[in-house]
């Protein structure tokens, strides 16, 4: 029997499986998924496939195309809380280009209330926590974005690369930092990084799916009658496209981007997954970005993968690399 799990995960790490739904306009419409239920998918395999027949793969929870960007933020709502209490938190969106990573992380190109995503869901939470709060500590939020292209980092809020420090690897500390203190502040800084974003994309198309991108939340609580200060972040991560592309049919800048890519997501691949196993050793060192995010992933922190995938039965072949990547970090 075809059948593969997914193990509830251990400890600190989550992954959560997310399927968005055919697009209007879309001619085909046979879906791979058979069935859904919790955190369970069924897939369709046909037999151009190899073996035909059906695959499970379990997650610690599964949003079909029906669910909505308030059903998923509920689901991800704790691990927003916890940033308050001083944890550091990373929420990852993963998948081929095409299948619902910046939906779920921003929104869809025209934002109404309803579609708004997880970005500024958390910051808002952020807010209405802490005023919650605000008799017994006081907060400062404060937030960066950087992009990660071709192992480079650059701030998304300055339009500068930041400069590699030859010890540390990277130097996030020289990145704008801007405090925020509303909902509305942090939708206006979004648009100014999208904004920087689109200005490197000069010359490529879509480099906003060849590149990753990173909105980081500072948050510093200082206890009012005892002065105890509480440290926490969350790093809210759109991941570049994980698309296998073919090496026959690309040369120069498009192979040397793929590869960085597959290197990228391979390393935070492999730190996820030593992490879940609990290995002692993490290899954090090589990408980018994991040692952008080493601080954030293992020990105390808490990490939320969302896997995106497409259902169109075209898709199948990254679908099923998808759901594989799924189960090894896991
Ligand atoms: P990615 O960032 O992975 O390349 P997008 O988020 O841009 O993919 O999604 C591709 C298209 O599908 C966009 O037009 C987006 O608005 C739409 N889409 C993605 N997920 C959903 C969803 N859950 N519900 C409705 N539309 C979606
Ligand atoms: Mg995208």
């Amino acid at each position: 029997k075809l059948y593969n799990q997914v193990q509830d995960l251990k400890g600190n790490i989550r992954v959560y499986c997310r399927v968005r739904p055919f697009l209007t306009g879309q001619a085909s419409r046979f879906s791979t998924v058979d069935h859904i239920d919790e955190g369970n998918i069924t897939i369709i395999i046909p037999s151009k496939y190899g073996k035909e027949g059906r695959k499970s793969f379990s997650f610690n929870k599964v949003f079909g195309p029906l669910a909505t960007q308030e059903e998923v933020f509920a689901d991800t709502q704790p691990l927003i809380r916890s940033v308050l209490d001083g944890y550091n938190v990373c929420i990852f969106a993963y998948g081929q280009t095409g299948s619902g990573k910046t939906y779920t992380m921003t929104g869809p190109s025209e934002l109404t209330e309803e579609s708004l995503g997880v970005n500024y869901r958390a910051l808002s939470d952020l807010f209405l926590l802490s005023d919650q709060r605000k008799e017994v500590i006081h907060y400062d939020i404060s937030v960066q974005m950087l992009e990660i292209y071709n192992e480079q980092v650059r701030d998304l809020l300055a339009t500068d690369e930041i400069r590699n420090s030859s010890q540390n690897g990277i130097n996030v500390p020289e990145a704008s930092l801007v405090t925020v203190s509303s909902p509305s502040d942090v939708l206006n800084l979004m648009n100014t990084g999208l904004r920087n974003r689109a200005v490197g994309a000069t010359a490529m198309n879509d480099r906003s799916s060849r590149s990753h991108s990173c909105l980081t939340v500072h948050v510093q609580g200082r206890e009012l009658t005892s002065g105890t200060v509480i440290r926490g972040s969350m790093h809210l991560v759109d991941l570049a496209g994980s698309e296998r592309v073919d090496k026959s049919e690309v040369t120069g800048d498009r192979l040397k981007e793929a590869q960085h890519i597959n290197k990228s997501l391979s390393a935070l691949g492999d730190v996820i997954a030593s992490l879940a196993q609990k290995n002692s050793h993490v290899p954090y060192r090589n990408s980018k970005l994991t040692q952008l995010l080493q601080d954030s992933l293992g020990g105390q922190a808490k990490t939320l993968m969302f896997v995106h995938m497409s259902p169109e039965t075209d898709a199948l072949g990254e679908t099923i690399s998808t759901l594989k990547f799924a189960e090894r970090v896991a």
